[in-house]
């Protein structure tokens, strides 16, 4: 288990992380999220050891970080840093005994991923020969090439095409599935979403929203309505609880204060043609939103 105790990073007399306490549990796919310059890459700094905590404790499976401890975490840092004029083989022998694995396990397990990622004709290539893409699937290779405990991915999917996106998805999720401990940050709620079971949201270093994304989503209580058909727009906006009405393509998106106000339009628009009403949850997107600008206020 990761655990981050109260933790607080000073740069200075500016405080980057502020009491920042979260833990993350064999197999759980967490989600660490906020807006630029909240205290992100300064956390996961801390996590690696790269940086001391001003404050607080972080531990792995209680052991607090050292160079044994992270051995076991593969870490996908945000600004792509691969040795692009050593071969992909050279680079992941280097990186690989950093972490102190064997030569034999080193390409045992090179070779397994360089196949599974459809990259194996690359092993001898320089890494700059290589595309974009490739680059990055070299770079998540490199980081999970020791089969980590505990895996930090920021920004993982940028520069990927959507079949990739969904190779490094898979993959993601069979190393959570084996146990292993998953740290995901994006600005793409989207891609957030399609797999964080829980998340924290930081603003100036503390923590604004956190917990388990179904309860969040309980918990805020707008609702997103699609209706398909000819709608009186004036009369729905006039409804108490209607916060807005959007038309899309082909339908409207219409908000509403909360799930009772549903009933309400509904009644409103039974007698004419609808082909469609539901009643949605509203995006991580929306929430982040919502959540991030109230902070700003305060
Ligand atoms: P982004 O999403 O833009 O990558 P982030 O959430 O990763 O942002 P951090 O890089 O952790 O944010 O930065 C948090 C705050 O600490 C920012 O205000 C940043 O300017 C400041 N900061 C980061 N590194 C240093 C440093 N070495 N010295 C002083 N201030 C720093």
């Amino acid at each position: 288990m990761l655990k981050i105790e109260n933790v607080t990073k000073y740069y200075g007399d500016f405080k980057a992380v502020d009491n920042l306490s979260f833990v993350v549990e064999p197999g759980e796919i967490f989600g660490l999220l906020g807006v630029n310059g909240a205290g992100k890459t300064t956390t996961f700094r801390m996590i690696m050891g790269l940086l001391e905590p001003t404050e607080g404790t972080i531990t792995l499976d209680g052991k607090p970080i050292d160079y044994s401890v992270t051995d076991h975490i593969g870490f996908l840092t945000e600004e792509r840093s691969l040795l692009t004029k050593l071969t992909v083989l050279e680079q992941c022998e280097f990186y690989g005994t950093l972490k102190g694995m064997s030569n034999e396990k080193i390409h045992e397990r090179l070779n397994y991923l360089l196949e599974k990622f459809g990259v194996l004709e690359y092993k001898n290539k320089k890494i700059k020969e290589l595309s974009k893409g490739n680059q990055q699937k070299i770079q998540f290779i490199t980081a999970i090439l020791n089969e980590p405990k505990l895996l930090i991915l920021d920004e993982p999917f940028s520069g990927l095409d959507p079949f990739n996106v969904e190779l490094f998805k898979n993959e993601i999720v069979e190393m959570s599935k084996r146990g292993s401990m998953i740290i995901f940050s994006s600005h793409r709620m989207e891609h957030v979403e399609l797999f964080c079971k829980k998340i924290v949201v930081i603003m100036r270093g503390s923590s604004v929203l956190e917990g388990y994304l179904t309860d969040i989503k309980d918990k805020y209580r707008k609702k997103n309505i699609l209706i398909k058909g000819n709608l009186d727009v004036d009369a729905i906006s006039k409804i108490k609880g209607v916060i807005s009405i959007e038309a899309l393509a082909d339908e409207y998106l219409v908000k509403i204060e909360h799930n009772n106000v549903s009933n309400e339009v509904f009644k409103a628009i039974k007698n004419t043609n609808i082909t469609k009403f539901v009643v949605e949850e509203p995006s991580l997107n929306e929430i982040f939103v919502s959540k991030v600008g109230e902070s700003y206020e305060k």
